[in-house]
């Protein structure tokens, strides 16, 4: 009797804890999961989707020595399609294309470390056995050496730019391949240049696709559209050890109710709103915005408590338009991304 009573007093014990700290928490900071993507190693001669040797060998000393929590892109889908958080700080390795540096530079070094990365292929590329790529035979070598592989459509087509019959046709195409080539049909997906609509949206659900991953900069969060899952692109620019420290180390900037609702705009001037869910505690967001072709800061305006309008300086080019927003809480900086493809 007096053991049932101990044991159910612990239990109303725990459960008060429970409650209590899952009142304190949502106050706290969710950190997520930083993202990075690569494309190409030591290949010089394309600096804006290359890393050189040096940079990425620092990039993997710096996780190592900081014993950064690394995990596979698999697991993050898993804790997202779960509805559950990321409250440990971690970050994630994805390479795009497969091409033969990847094979020949990075991908020894990832598996000597016992590093994850997930190698998303456009497939009708490696059936045509272009050079500079990786062959089935080496792709399916690194997936039996415990590498993963994504989807990442065949022909690596502007989704957002084609009709939903291109766009099926294309993503059939590919799920063939993969089949008589690896076996299998990897489960992630990457769109290409990170483009993506709601329409496009729609018909990777229509294929029982539960996920995929943009080329835009920012950190995966439980808040996060699973179709629109941000990557930091790492090159030669972009991958300095500054900018790679700052990115493992940025935490998210949750945001809900974001405006526009699709990511392909008509409109080269929208309206961009959206609801934060953090509590800033009075410090400055900052948003930046490729308007006109060239970065600049955008005038935030307060439209309602935590919801902000950001006022474009400028209308967008046809193409790629990016906005990051970061803020800087607690000597933590939070880091919100968006991409749009504008018509
Ligand atoms: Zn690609």
């Amino acid at each position: 009797m007096k053991y049932f009573f101990l044991t159910n007093f612990r239990k109303i014990h725990f459960l008060f804890l429970l409650i209590f700290f899952s009142y304190i928490f949502p106050a706290l900071s969710e950190p997520g999961v930083s993202i990075f993507m690569y494309h190409r190693f030591g290949e010089d001669k394309y600096p804006s989707t290359n890393v050189t040797e040096k940079q990425f060998l620092s990039h993997i000393n710096y996780v190592l020595d900081n014993k950064i929590k690394i995990l596979e892109l698999e697991e993050i889908i898993m804790t997202l399609n779960e509805n559950k958080k990321f409250h440990e700080k971690a970050i994630a390795f994805s390479v795009d294309d497969a091409y033969s540096s990847f094979y020949d530079i990075a991908w020894p070094v990832f598996r000597k470390n016992n590093i994850p990365v997930t190698l998303f292929v456009s497939t009708d590329i490696i059936d045509k056995k272009t050079k500079g790529y990786m062959t089935w035979t080496e792709i399916k070598k690194f997936v039996d050496e415990g590498g993963s592989v994504g989807q990442h459509t065949s022909t690596h087509l502007h989704m957002p730019l084609n009709s939903a019959l291109v766009i099926k046709d294309d993503i059939l195409d590919s799920h063939k391949s993969w089949i008589k080539n690896i076996g299998f049909i990897p489960k992630l997906f990457a769109y290409p240049y990170g483009e993506t609509s709601n329409e496009v949206i729609k018909i990777l659900k229509e294929f029982d696709i539960s996920n995929a991953f943009g080329q835009h900069s920012g950190i995966v969060s439980s808040y996060d559209n699973k179709y629109y899952l941000p990557r930091f692109s790492l090159n030669e620019k972009f991958g300095e050890k500054d900018r790679f420290e700052f990115a493992v180390n940025a935490y998210s900037l949750d945001v809900e109710n974001f405006l526009p609702t699709d990511m392909f705009l008509i409109d080269d001037k929208p309206s961009i709103e959206f609801s934060i869910i953090q509590n800033l505690k009075d410090n400055s967001l900052d948003c930046f915005s490729n308007t006109d072709g060239k970065w600049d800061k955008q005038e935030i305006i307060n439209i309602k408590k935590d919801r902000v309008q950001i006022k474009l300086n400028n209308s967008y080019l046809s193409g790629r338009a990016r906005l990051n927003c970061t803020v800087k809480i607690d000597q933590k900086w939070h880091w919100f991304g968006y991409q749009f493809l504008v018509k």
